[in-house]
């Protein structure tokens, strides 16, 4: 099925549903904020898609913290720019959405076992807004971000996702944005997928299929293939967010399936 087929399938599904999708987005280089291409049309293409939410809540691979979740409960997140040497045209950008600080620190409450907390010195790193400025280009709608806890092992963040998933009851889109694979170390300009980048992209998506998340958060099981297409967990945490969060009901669909740059997956996916 085609990413248009994909996507008028889940606009005719979401007419009879009383909750929001749960979305995934390989964002990739920052410059898909400025450009228009395959990946940032199939954003704005999705963001038609969706129910309109009540507020998004994201998780970005660029908020990291050791020891807690935190939750960004400012009333208006400032743009932040957290990339080097890049075109002055994107350090310009901004994506002025309103927060949700009540909903964040109910968010923060929920997520007390998981040692989380409410911060407002964060805002939205360019993992959120180089999407949501696609997604949604009028930035009216309530945005607030999670941090992802870089000490907790991977099964934290299942746990964590269904946590939230309650949320989707209420209008909450939640938003994951990281990567499959991503080894910038590894990077190839214009050059084919590694092998491995390939074969972990695969893998990643059949236990998704499968629902197979323990498998996903088994770091031990998938050995040097792991380690190889993430270096640091940071960009894989958000997509574990989201597969936490879903459950028997849903149906998965994937977008972007290809591999930039041989080691960076743009594979993203939404359940609904
Ligand atoms: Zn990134």
């Amino acid at each position: 099925m085609s990413v248009a087929q994909s996507l008028q399938s889940l606009k005719d599904k979401l007419r009879a549903s009383d909750r929001m999708p749960l979305v995934f987005l390989g964002h990739g280089s920052p410059m898909n904020a400025l450009h228009e291409n395959g990946y940032s049309r199939s954003w704005a293409e999705l963001g038609r898609s969706l129910p309109r939410p009540q507020a998004i809540l994201v998780v970005s691979a660029h908020w990291m913290t050791r020891g807690s979740t935190l939750v960004d409960v400012s009333a208006l997140p400032k743009t932040i720019h957290d990339f080097y040497g890049f075109p002055q045209e994107l350090y310009d950008q901004t994506y002025p959405a309103p927060g949700a600080p009540a909903l964040a620190r109910e968010v923060a409450t929920l997520l007390a076992s998981h040692h989380a907390d409410g911060d407002d010195t964060w805002g939205l790193d360019h993992g959120a807004w180089s999407v949501l400025k696609w997604l949604y280009p009028d930035a009216d709608v309530p945005v607030f971000q999670l941090s992802i806890d870089m000490a907790a092992d991977l099964a934290t963040q299942l746990e964590i996702g269904q946590a939230l998933s309650a949320l989707r009851h209420r209008g909450v889109l939640i938003l994951g944005s990281g990567n499959v694979v991503h080894n910038l170390r590894k990077m190839r300009m214009g050059m084919a997928p590694y092998d491995w980048a390939t074969e972990f992209d695969t893998r990643f998506a059949d236990r998704l299929t499968d629902r197979d998340f323990a498998a996903l958060a088994d770091r031990a099981a998938m050995g040097s293939l792991f380690t190889l297409s993430h270096p640091s967990v940071d960009h894989y945490l958000p997509a574990l967010t989201v597969a936490g969060a879903s459950d028997a009901k849903d149906e998965l669909i994937f977008m972007n399936t290809s591999i930039d740059i041989a080691s960076v997956s743009m594979r993203s996916f939404v359940f609904y």
